[in-house]
C-alpha cells in the first residue's frame, strides 16, 4: 500500500477588485471587494478555498492555519476544522479568523474530493441537481432606471425571484418598492434587504409599505443581533412575508439562538464565513431540526457543492458583486440553467480553477 499523502504548500493571495461603481445598502458603501484564495496541496493534487473579507485573512492563513494544516492528514477535515478554531482561540475566532478558516476548511474539501477523484457535490451528497437562485443587488446607490433595468434583466434569464437593498432612505422605500414591482411584473417574487438598517417600529411601519409591492421576503428588517426585534416582526408583519437573517453567523451556537428565538422564517448561512463547507452543514442540520429552509448568502460558486446536499434548500444567492468576480478569477464556473445553477459533477473538487495571470493587476 502506498503511503497516505499529507498536505503540502498551503499558500494564501489576496486581490481587491473595484466594483463598477460606488454600492450602498442601509448601512455601508463600498467601492471594491476584496477575495481571498486558499490553496493546498497534496498527493499532487491542489485544493482551493476562498473567502470574501479583510485583507488580513492572508495574515491569519499565513501565521496560524497554514503551519498547522502542513503535514497533516488531508482526509481529516473534521479534525482541522476543530484544531484551527481552537488555534485561534487567543486571537479571535469570530470574524476574520472565522472567514480564514472558511476559505482553509474549503480547500481542505477541495483537495479531499481530488485525492478521490469525486466531484464535491457528490462527495458531500447531493441532494439535488439544480439548485435555484434570486437575483441579488438592487443596490440604494443606484437611480430608478438602473434599480428597474438590474431586477428586469435577472427576469429576462429566468431568474423567479429577486432582492433589492432598502433602508438608506426609508421614506423613499415603499416607493422604491413599488417601482422594482412595475419591472418585474406580477410574476416574480420581490425581495427586500435592510441589512439592519430600521428600527423596531419602523420596520413595522415599511412592512405595509412594502406589502403593497407584495415583498414576499424581509431580510434583517432591524439588527440581526435583535433576536427579539426579529421575533416579533415575523410575527407581525403582513402575512406571507418572511423573516430572514443569518448571514453574520461565524459558528454553530450563532444559529442554534437564532432558531431557539423563533427568529426567522429562513435561515442565511454563508459557508465563506461560518467555517466552510464543515460549519455549514452544521447549520444545515440545526435549521432541519428546526423546521427551518436554509438559503446560501452571497458566494454562488462557492456554494453550489455543499447546497446542492441540503435537502431543505430555499435557494443561492446570484450575488451582483461575486457573480461578477467569480467569472474574473476563476474558470469552471456553473452557468445558469433555466435560472437556476447546476454544479458541475464531471470534475473532481468544485470545478474551479484560478485564473491567476487575469488577476494579477489586482494582487495585495
Ligand atoms: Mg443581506
Amino acid at each position: 500500500m502506498s503511503a497516505r499523502p499529507s498536505i503540502s504548500n498551503v499558500r494564501v493571495d489576496a486581490w481587491t477588485v473595484p466594483t463598477n461603481e460606488v454600492e450602498a445598502d442601509g448601512s455601508f458603501r463600498w467601492d471594491s471587494t476584496t477575495m481571498v484564495v486558499v490553496r493546498a496541496e497534496a498527493g499532487g493534487h491542489c485544493g482551493l478555498g476562498y473567502t470574501y473579507g479583510h485583507r488580513a485573512v492572508v495574515t491569519v492563513v499565513r501565521d496560524t492555519l497554514a503551519p498547522l494544516a502542513e503535514g497533516r492528514d488531508p482526509f481529516d477535515t473534521r479534525a482541522m476544522h476543530r484544531d484551527a478554531v481552537i488555534a485561534l482561540r487567543n486571537a479571535g475566532y469570530p470574524g476574520i479568523g472565522a472567514m480564514a478558516v472558511s476559505a482553509m476548511d474549503v480547500a481542505m474539501w477541495d483537495l479531499k474530493a481530488k485525492l478521490l477523484d469525486v466531484s464535491l457535490p457528490d462527495l458531500l451528497s447531493s441532494t439535488r441537481r439544480s439548485l435555484p437562485v434570486y437575483g441579488s443587488g438592487g443596490f440604494t446607490s443606484l437611480d430608478d432606471d438602473g434599480l428597474q433595468s438590474q431586477l428586469a434583466h435577472w427576469v429576462g434569464q429566468g431568474i423567479g425571484q429577486v432582492k433589492m437593498k432598502v433602508g438608506t432612505d426609508p421614506g423613499r422605500d415603499g416607493e422604491r418598492t413599488r417601482i422594482a414591482r412595475e419591472a418585474i411584473g406580477p410574476g416574480a417574487v420581490l425581495m427586500v434587504d435592510a441589512n439592519g438598517a430600521y428600527d423596531r417600529k419602523q420596520a413595522l411601519a415599511l412592512a405595509d409599505e412594502f406589502a403593497d409591492a407584495a415583498v414576499g421576503w424581509y431580510e434583517e428588517p432591524v439588527s440581526s443581533n435583535d433576536l427579539e426585534g426579529l421575533r416579533l416582526l415575523r410575527d407581525r408583519v403582513p402575512g406571507g412575508m418572511e423573516i430572514a437573517a443569518g448571514e453574520y453567523g461565524w459558528a454553530n451556537h450563532y444559529f442554534a439562538s437564532m432558531l431557539e428565538a423563533g427568529a426567522v422564517d429562513v435561515l442565511q448561512v454563508d459557508a465563506t464565513r461560518c467555517g466552510g463547507y464543515t460549519g455549514f452543514l452544521d447549520a444545515a442540520a440545526l435549521a432541519h431540526a428546526h423546521h427551518i429552509p436554509l438559503s446560501a448568502h452571497c458566494a454562488p460558486a462557492l456554494h453550489g457543492p455543499v447546497a446542492a446536499a441540503v435537502p431543505e434548500l430555499r435557494h443561492l444567492e446570484y450575488f451582483h458583486d461575486h457573480v461578477r468576480l467569480e467569472a474574473m478569477a476563476f474558470d469552471g464556473v456553473a452557468p445558469l440553467q433555466d435560472g437556476a445553477l447546476v454544479p458541475d459533477r464531471s470534475r473532481p473538487g468544485h470545478g474551479l480553477v484560478l485564473r491567476e495571470a487575469d488577476m494579477e493587476e489586482h494582487r495585495i
